[in-house]
């Protein structure tokens, strides 16, 4: 439909564009990092003043992990599709978000069947997968709740259902995800929701979104095997 083609154009576009961004933005944090690390080691510069350098440091290094979290899916050319098993990506991402849940008051429930074999990129499933699970914690923040995952084979389909009973999104709000830099959050990047569909499509997914506002949201991915 519409909505689609124009999430896909639009994925087309970003990436595209993400690519060379990000290539060109790495040089400049690379030099930057150099010079700052140079000054970190000058005897004429007093300790309290070291400490200035050492949060520059410190965020250049964020500004980093935020081009290869978000933008390394990007580079068309440089996934590295291997025959992998998901159950290994979701328990991995499971145990990475525990502590993340546990400090926000939600509960992880988890129902696996066996192990599901696929080709993917397993650095980029893995980040969508935390893209996705992060944001339904982060729905949940205020009151707790429970993040629900269920990972199951159906036919040749595998079916991730991630649910959460966090603040939910109106039509509206379900039709920006995916669009860059679109974000309710204060400090959000806009940029996790655009790396899960590109992600997702990569290896010829489908994500079905359902939400109500004040009652929270199911994601349902569908992949083929
Ligand atoms: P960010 O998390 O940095 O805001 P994302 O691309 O990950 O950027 O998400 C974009 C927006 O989509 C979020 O700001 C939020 O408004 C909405 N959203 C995504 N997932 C959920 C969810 N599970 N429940 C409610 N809103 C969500
Ligand atoms: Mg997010």
């Amino acid at each position: 439909n519409r909505e689609n083609f124009l999430r896909a154009e639009r994925l087309h576009v970003m990436s595209e564009l993400s690519a060379s961004v990000s290539h060109e933005i790495r040089n400049p944090l690379t030099v930057t990092k150099g010079f700052l690390q140079l000054l970190s080691v000058s005897r004429t510069i007093k300790d309290e003043d070291k400490a200035y350098i050492e949060y520059s440091l410190q965020e250049l290094i964020r500004a980093e992990n935020i081009l290869n979290d978000y933008l390394a899916f990007a580079k068309p050319q440089s996934e590295n599709m291997v025959h992998s098993d998901l159950k290994e990506e979701m328990e991995y991402v499971k145990n990475v978000l525990m502590p993340f849940a546990v400090f926000n008051n939600v509960e992880i429930d988890y129902q696996f069947t066996n192990s599901l074999k696929k080709d993917y990129d397993q650095n980029q499933m893995k980040q969508c997968l935390i893209n996705i699970m992060k944001n339904s914690i982060e729905a949940m923040k205020d009151d707790g709740g429970t993040l629900s995952i269920k990972v199951m084979e159906q036919g040749k389909n595998i079916i991730i259902s991630i649910q959460d009973n966090g603040v939910g999104m109106t039509n509206d709000e379900i039709r920006q995800l995916g669009k860059p830099y679109y974000s309710t959050k204060k400090e959000g990047t806009g940029l996790g929701m655009l790396m899960v569909y590109g992600t997702i499509s990569k290896i010829k997914g489908k994500i079905d979104v359902q939400s109500r506002t004040g009652e929270g949201t199911t994601f349902t991915i569908t992949i083929p095997t």
